[in-house]
């Protein structure tokens, strides 16, 4: 097991809708994306937790907003991309690289997943997936700085981790991203059932997250650019045959974006 027994993954709540996500043994704790040190901190001081690690997925403000306030008063490393400007990280890091998380034991392996931002990575585990604003339960990351092809192949990378994993996305999204995607699949049984679910979950102030890769690629629109339904809905929604899966995705990213 590269995952130590008894850890646990908190969803720590800032701003409108991000999770800032807290790994913790009871002892030790790590967070991954602290756009904001004060709920971090007011977490930490409720458990009596010492924080041993800072992971940063991207440069965004909500993601890296309380990095240097909590890398200072703990101490601790800060783990972030090698190709993105943040103040305060220790150790740069990028594909292929794999750490051991500071006072956790629990081994993550990184992966480039360019398309919200050009250096943006993920945190692999052997069951879980940190993965910032790249991948969103039902939907994906907006293309702030890279191209659809570079966020097409990102999210295939993401999509090909067994489907058990669980995926720990950055932002409470699911149920605006599950209007859409009934929208580009009215007929998908899965995904309609997966709808109730998450509302249901939603009325009860629950979060939706983490999801899993398996659940995503049956409900997912932009992991499903080479399904026949969401080629026929891209097609007749850009009034064109659209022929390959980056086209695809590329007509269902600007549908997307207009969608209200
Ligand atoms: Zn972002
Ligand atoms: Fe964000």
């Amino acid at each position: 097991m590269l995952q130590k027994d008894g850890l646990r993954i908190h969803p720590v709540p800032a701003f409108e809708d991000n999770y800032l996500w807290v790994l913790e043994d009871g002892r030790h704790a790590a967070v991954v994306d602290p756009g904001d040190e004060h709920p971090v901190q007011a977490f930490l001081e409720s458990r009596g937790l010492a924080l041993t690690a800072i992971l940063a997925t991207h440069h965004h403000g909500d993601h890296v907003g309380g990095l240097e306030w909590l890398a200072k008063r703990w101490g601790c490393e800060a783990f972030g991309p090698a190709g993105e400007k943040i103040d305060g990280l220790t150790r740069r890091l990028r594909e292929g690289d794999r750490i051991v998380v500071p006072g956790l034991d629990v081994e993550l392996s990184v992966l480039d997943v360019p398309g919200h931002t050009r250096g943006h990575i993920a945190y692999a585990g052997p069951n879980l997936v940190f993965c910032g604003d790249t991948l969103f339960a039902c939907g994906c990351g907006r293309l702030f700085e890279g191209t659809p092809a570079q966020m097409a192949d990102s999210l295939s990378k993401l999509a090909r981790l067994p489907a058990a994993t669980r995926v720990y996305c950055a932002h409470e999204y699911t149920m605006a991203n599950i209007r859409f995607a009934l929208a580009v699949e009215p007929g998908n049984a899965k995904l309609f059932e997966r709808s109730l679910r998450e509302a249901a979950a939603r009325a009860a102030g629950r979060p939706t997250l983490p999801s899993t890769i398996g659940e995503e690629l049956d409900t997912n629109p932009f992991l499903r650019c080479a399904a026949p339904e969401v080629v026929a809905a891209a097609s007749k929604h850009a009034g064109r045959a659209l022929a390959t899966p980056v086209e695809v995705f590329t007509a269902v990213r600007e549908w997307k974006n207009g969608f209200r």
